[in-house]
């Protein structure tokens, strides 16, 4: 095992890290010993990592800030950084290592205000002496002022501080920030490579791996979700149902409601088990004293903190209708398919007998429609448009006929 074993079908982007990190571990250990370093290196100030959602491009950052902290002796014997065990990368995997700091979007922008003690951060020194890593997870959401604290970070970093981008695509990062990244695009993994994975990793039984795999088509978090969780599971098959129901205006507006309400929902039991927690630890922290008054001026913090959680209901709400739009995409390509004539890339084949019969009523043309309708109100969600407008002006238009 090793820190690049979970990235799946990813076999290019892993040994350029896996090199970089060779290299920086060389620079490290010279530095230590006071030896001249190294004057060739892979090893670079600042990565992004691209590549369609579900690839792993988060994975990818992680496990290559794993090998960079990685402080396992067998590097002394020639074996690659990232073993996976050893104090660094566990840390490091895990979120908790001091030297690693990530930073995504709560709400829908990452804003300046959250990224401030970061950039100053980067300009320190790391604590053990390795790497002072920053990773972004969602460099899309930064926005003018936020790209332009990073941009100054980039443009100067700290002799050992490494930025770590990730984003869909480079054009969602500015172009005076990526000019300076070293660029690594990760691929949409194999079904088979992904249903391997997990059965290899995760112990689940053959035929229900290449089921979820085949549904999630490459993406590895749902993939793996829809195969341990059976509510995911319950979910996605109420979703399937959909198309079937959308036969009259009264019924799209109850499915569009339906939709929001379970997303709502998500948001709901995450903000449930996690605020309440959250802001005790806060209290805890600013010195609450007993009947639960704070102390004086500490009303700004705690006023963050709801906002941050106010934020990240939003945000779980969205990426949870996100998870149902897709579905509903990867169901109208293959009633495309079917139409075309194509059986082989079938994603939901549990659900065959509502594709053939929306493909035999309906034409290629309008299942195209479809499925731009779907993209339309991706792109609405992510404007920020109210969800249950966006979400009936979809229904309504994927209505049959
Ligand atoms: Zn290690």
């Amino acid at each position: 095992m090793t820190v690049w074993d979970d990235l799946v079908g990813q076999e290019k982007v892993s040994a350029v890290l896996d090199a970089a990190a060779r290299d920086a571990d060389a620079l490290v250990t010279a530095a230590a010993a006071d030896k001249p370093l190294p004057e060739a290196s892979k090893m670079t100030h600042a990565w992004l990592f691209t590549g369609p959602p579900g690839a792993g491009r988060n994975q990818a950052a992680r496990a290559f800030a794993a090998a960079l902290q990685c402080v396992s002796p067998d590097r002394a014997l020639g074996g690659s950084p990232g073993c996976g065990f050893c104090d660094g990368c566990h840390t490091a995997l895990l979120g908790t290592h001091a030297d690693v700091t990530s930073v995504a979007a709560v709400g829908s922008e990452i804003l300046v205000k959250d990224m401030r003690d970061t950039v100053r951060k980067s300009f320190t020194a790391p604590a053990n002496g390795r790497w002072q890593i920053i990773l972004v997870e969602d460099a899309e959401r930064l926005n003018e002022k936020s790209a332009n604290a990073v941009l100054k970070a980039v443009e100067e970093p700290a002799p050992r501080t490494v930025w770590l981008l990730c984003a869909p695509s480079v054009e969602d990062v500015l172009p005076t920030i990526r000019s300076r990244c070293r660029h690594l695009t990760l691929r949409t993994p194999s079904v088979d490579a992904v249903a391997d994975m997990l059965v290899r990793r995760d112990g689940i039984e053959p035929g229900v791996a290449a089921a979820a795999a085949r549904a999630t088509q490459g993406h590895v978090d749902r993939a793996r979700r829809l195969a341990t969780d059976p509510a995911a599971r319950e979910r996605r098959a109420a979703v399937l149902k959909l198309p079937l129901r959308l036969d009259e205006v009264g019924a799209c507006l109850r499915a569009a409601q339906e939709l929001v309400d379970a997303a709502a929902e998500d948001a709901k039991q995450l903000a449930e088990e996690m605020d309440g927690k959250e802001a005790e630890e806060l209290k805890a922290a600013l010195g609450a004293v007993q009947g639960g008054r704070l102390p004086r001026g500490t009303a700004g913090v705690m006023k963050d903190l709801e906002d941050m959680q106010k934020r990240r209901r939003t945000r779980t709400q969205r990426d949870s209708l996100d998870v149902a739009l897709g579905d509903l995409t990867a169901f109208y390509r293959d009633v495309l398919a079917l139409q075309l004539g194509s059986r082989v890339a079938i994603a939901n084949a549990d659900t065959e007998d509502a594709l053939e019969r929306l493909a035999r009523g309906s034409t290629p043309e309008s299942t195209l429609r479809r499925i731009e309708s779907i993209a339309a109100c991706r792109e609405a969600l992510d404007r920020n448009v109210a969800p249950l407008l966006a979400v009936e002006a979809m229904t309504m238009a994927l209505r049959a006929g």
